[in-house]
């Protein structure tokens, strides 16, 4: 993707969510979150739906399939 990703939607920002905390990588740091309070307030919410779902299913390794479920239940809150 070549969008700048300060410049980015939120809804562009929202595609790649799923695969950048899946990938672990420094979200908080991100150029949109750091400049969106919609979407740090989503990424919050994601971290304690996360949270809650790892210690969940703390003895399987569901990752794939349940950020799957957290993004599609977003998109259906939109
Ligand atoms: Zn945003």
């Amino acid at each position: 993707m070549s969008t700048d990703p300060k410049n980015m939607s939120c809804e562009e920002f929202h595609a790649q969510l799923s695969d950048l905390v899946g990938s672990g990588a420094d979200v908080e740091n991100h150029p949109h979150i750091k400049d969106c309070d919609i979407c740090r307030q989503l990424y919050d919410e994601l971290q304690t739906i996360a949270d809650a779902a790892r210690q969940m299913f703390a003895d399987q390794q569901p990752e794939d399939s349940l950020w799957e479920r957290i993004e599609s239940a977003i998109k259906k809150e939109d």
